[in-house]
């Protein structure tokens, strides 16, 4: 039984059309379909009437605070969903939060060829129809020392894509260790049944010898492939048949070794001390008839899958009819060629690419960016939060160098007036969300993932968090 109290609450709340003649909700009507601003009303109604039964002592909404409430909500209606955030968690290619951040010439490229008309497949030397793919087939093939060069959707559609033209009712021999899954739900095996290709399992999980693949030979044999195991290691007692065993194998049988590289890296992060990735040149020179890579991953670019190789192989790909079916559009097309131009430059590759940068950035320049960092967010909000610089690790992620921890220096914060979960999710509510990473009780944030410019929007997301 509600309360004398709760009773008199509920009849105070208005009805909606009353609600709707309030001005705060005129532009409103204006701006949208009335029922999307009935419904806006209702609904704050709706939810008054729940918290006042939930609550025997409550006063109940002045017709300000609902409006309020319907116009609050109305606002989220209209503003972008897919919007900037803070990646604070030091995972550098961070799939949930967009994987690599893009070059400011990448960008710009992405605008110049959305703001204006462009020669996506117009040759303008002939004033003839040409290809799409060739303003970055060249750069592929400068930069990687292959013969030709094909970009589809993204490095799943390009394993796929593959399979199915190449190996179609065909045998397919991989090594039992390389079965791997990677994130979502792209498994080889499954890839494989869909493509058409049937799977043929050799060695097992920790050793593959050249010999397991010489024995599963058949005539049904289509192919060779070599998957990278992007987001595991094993560790101990393995071994692998080298790239030019299996290449030198698929070429007595005229069949291609195709490798599934996964992220696939121009510039060599071995020589920076970093990981043991073999570049995408090397695992051409070694043999490799066909690779294919990500855009979005180590390189540093947009969304897209990369196959580079052979010339009478990836002409195959680029005649069947499928390949219009994962093809690429401008934008994606105007960024890769920008990232790709800065690899024409090693250096200025590491310093343009952001995913790069961040991967190589010192301890000296991450601990004095934690020092900067938590003295803005102190400045900003005083005494609210207890906050510490401590050691710590940042992953190069994205199902990349599994393994490999960078050494960094995080700010941990705790809050002494909130819970720390309150915190965490109001930093997500803020109107630039501000992600972290929850650890022995305090929140991380990982300068690595960080530019300093970000510093000041950082510290404004913190003083929404806590209501300051
Ligand atoms: C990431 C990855 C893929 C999928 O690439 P997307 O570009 O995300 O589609 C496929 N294979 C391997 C080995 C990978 O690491």
């Amino acid at each position: 039984m509600p309360t004398q109290q709760q009773r008199e609450a509920l009849r105070r709340l208005p009805a909606v059309h009353e609600l709707l003649k309030r001005e705060e909700l005129a532009p409103w009507l204006e701006r949208l379909p009335r029922e999307w601003v009935t419904q806006a009303v209702g609904d704050a109604i709706a939810m008054n009437r729940r918290v006042i039964l939930e609550n025997e002592t409550i006063q109940g909404p002045s017709m300000a605070e609902l409006a309020a409430q319907a116009v609050d909500s109305l606002h989220r209606l209209t503003e972008p969903r897919l919007r900037p955030v803070l990646n604070g968690t030091g995972v550098v290619l961070h799939t949930n939060l967009g994987r690599a951040v893009l070059s400011e010439a990448a960008t710009e490229a992405i605008q110049r060829v959305a703001r204006s008309a462009s020669n996506l497949e117009f040759r303008l030397e002939e004033g003839v129809r040409g290809s799409r793919y060739d303003h970055v087939e060249d750069l592929l093939r400068r930069l990687t020392g292959a013969e030709a060069a094909l970009v589809v959707n993204n490095n799943a559609a390009a394993v796929f894509h593959v399979l199915q033209v190449l190996a179609k009712g065909k045998e397919v021999i991989v090594s039992r260790g390389q079965l791997v899954e990677i994130g979502g739900s792209f498994r080889v095996s499954e890839i494989m049944r869909e493509s058409g290709g049937r799977l043929v399992e050799v060695g097992t999980t920790n050793k593959t010898r050249i010999q397991d693949y010489e024995q599963a030979l058949t005539d049904e044999t289509g192919m060779l492939m070599k998957v990278h195991t992007s987001n595991f290691r094993i560790l101990g007692f393995t071994e692998e048949a080298s790239r030019q065993q299996l290449a030198t194998l698929a070429q007595k049988r005229n069949i291609p070794f195709f490798e599934d590289l996964g992220s696939g890296v121009l510039y060599d992060l071995k020589t920076r001390g970093i990981g043991n990735e073999p570049t995408i040149q090397e695992c051409l020179e070694a043999g490799a008839d066909l690779l294919s890579f990500s855009g979005d991953k180590l390189l540093g670019g947009p969304q897209a899958g990369i196959i580079v190789g052979k010339k009478s192989w990836i002409d195959r790909l680029k005649k069947n009819q499928l390949t219009r079916s994962l093809r690429v559009d401008k934008f994606t097309l105007a960024a890769l060629e920008a990232t790709l131009r800065h690899y024409l430059n090693p250096e200025e590759a590491v310093r343009e690419i952001p995913t790069l940068r961040q991967i190589l950035k010192d301890e000296g320049e991450l601990q004095s960016a934690a020092e900067q960092l938590s003295g803005r967010i102190q400045d900003t909000v005083g005494e609210a939060l207890q906050i510490e610089i401590v050691p710590a690790r940042s992953e190069v992620g994205g199902g990349s160098m599994p393994g490999v921890e960078l050494p960094t220096h995080c700010v941990a914060i705790a809050p002494r007036q909130i819970s720390l979960t309150q915190l965490e999710y109001r930093l997500r509510q803020a109107p630039v969300p501000v992600v972290g990473r929850v650890s022995q009780d305090r929140l991380f944030l990982d300068p690595r993932t960080l530019e300093i410019d970000d510093f000041p929007q950082v510290a404004a997301s913190f003083r929404y968090a806590l209501q300051i």
